[in-house]
């Protein structure tokens, strides 16, 4: 992820003023000035000549959507094809790790699911739906079609279709193919995988640069739907938001206590050190959102902090920065299970299963950047059929709870350091 990262932190270098205020303070900013025009527009009790204009200030937020859901596929796509083409996993280490990283975030996501289900937060207050939301069209589902509709019709056709799980076959499969192709030419002196790799490369800059024109728009978003949503229906809606911000915080610190206990129980490593030495990449977490700009970081705590192997430190800090993504994966199955509260639309075990897969792949394929999360959420609501549109009411939360998420994204990748590092710390030799 080198160069894109450089090419980026040039770009923000050349950024006009306004654009280089912190995105937080933005939408602290738009927040405020949301609630002030949504309380001189009626909070809860709107003129019926304002009707127009209260329904058009949704549609920052429904562009900013709509750019969210074509760019998820891509993005995926592009993130897979790279880390498969960049990161080098030796055989077996590659397995474990492959074990490490399924298994962390199922728990991830159950612990997701079982804290909406008992907490409830979609029932703690009423949401409106957002003007133009889709029909819910709740499906039934059946694991062996699920398993037979992995496979697409055509390449393309997950990318217009944005079916994440056949995505995830597309671009696993490239990926797996290209990476062999490429050890096989340097294994015989060539470099014709080189423009490829390039290529790959710069469309995951170019995916996310315009995903950053995106989220330079989020703070607008936030200012035409919370003014929306305040002028029609006063404070209430934002009840049930408090009340999902709580259920996710209590899911990640749930996460955060199964890592310590993985740790405690499968490593060397004692869970107070962890804790400790892990801080500086905590704290980088949480305030970039970004767990590829923690990345360096993570990987020189687990070395020096925490002592571990460089080979360990190195397969969980690098690959773990692209591909795990626990924080991310519990994040949107507990968004889609808390809509589906808000709008009464019961999702059953099946579909709830479906949400599990999605979220794994949806989580797979999210880059470590800021919003990627907002992203791929789409999918998952999309795999069952819940309206899409819900979200931008999620985006004028994201922010707090992404950079939470980051944090666990990297506690995450540190913790599968730890048990890679197995139970034996490092001998002087080793040193
Ligand atoms: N910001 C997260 C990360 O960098 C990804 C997400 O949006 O969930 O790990």
């Amino acid at each position: 992820m080198s160069e894109p990262d450089t090419i980026t932190s040039l770009e923000t270098k050349t950024r006009p003023w306004w654009l280089r205020i912190p995105l937080t303070l933005q939408i602290a900013i738009a927040l405020l000035l949301a609630v002030s025009l949504g309380i001189a527009l009626g909070a809860g009790n709107p003129s019926p000549e304002n009707a127009t204009f209260i329904t058009n200030l949704a549609i920052p937020a429904e562009l900013v959507l709509k750019a969210l859901r074509a760019l998820a596929t891509p993005l995926i796509l592009v993130a897979v094809l790279h880390t498969f083409m960049t990161t080098t996993i030796p055989g077996t280490a590659g397995r474990r790790l492959a074990v490490l990283l399924l298994t962390n975030t199922t728990v991830a996501i159950l612990i997701g699911l079982l804290v909406a289900n008992v907490l409830h937060p979609g029932s703690w207050g009423t949401l409106a739906a957002p003007t133009g939301a889709e029909q819910v069209t709740g499906q039934s589902v059946d694991p062996w079609g699920l398993f037979k509709d992995a496979v697409p019709d055509a390449i393309l056709k997950p990318l217009v279709d944005n079916n994440v799980i056949q995505l995830i076959v597309i671009a696993l499969s490239f990926g797996i193919v290209l990476r062999a192709l490429k050890s096989e030419q340097i294994a015989q002196g060539k470099t014709a995988y080189q423009p490829i790799e390039d290529v790959i490369a710069i469309l995951f800059e170019a995916v996310i640069r315009i995903l950053n024109w995106v989220i330079a728009l989020v703070p607008l978003a936030v200012f035409g739907i919370v003014a929306k949503t305040v002028a029609e229906r006063g404070f209430a809606p934002f009840q049930s938001l408090a009340a999902f911000i709580v259920a996710v915080l209590v899911a990640l610190v749930l996460q955060a206590c199964y890592y310590l206990t993985r740790v405690k129980l499968g490593s060397w490593v004692n869970p107070i050190k962890f804790l400790m030495g892990g801080s500086d990449a905590f704290i980088t977490a949480f305030s970039t959102s970004s767990s590829t700009v923690t990345m360096p970081i993570t990987f020189e705590v687990l070395q020096t902090k925490l002592g571990l192997r460089e080979s360990s430190a190195s397969l969980g800090a690098l690959v773990g920065a692209n591909f795990n993504n626990d924080g991310t994966a519990l994040y949107e199955a507990m968004s889609a299970l808390y809509i589906s509260q808000v709008i009464g639309q019961h999702l059953d075990l099946g579909q709830q299963l479906i949400v599990v897969l999605t979220s794994i792949f949806a989580s797979v394929g999210a880059a470590g950047i800021p919003n990627a999360g907002l992203v791929t959420m789409t999918l998952v609501f999309t795999s069952v059929g819940l309206p899409t549109q819900y979200i931008a009411l999620l985006v004028t939360v994201d922010w707090f709870l992404d950079r939470c998420r980051t944090a666990i994204n990297v506690m995450g990748d540190m913790t599968v350091s730890a048990l890679l590092d197995g139970k034996k710390p490092r001998t002087l030799d080793e040193a």
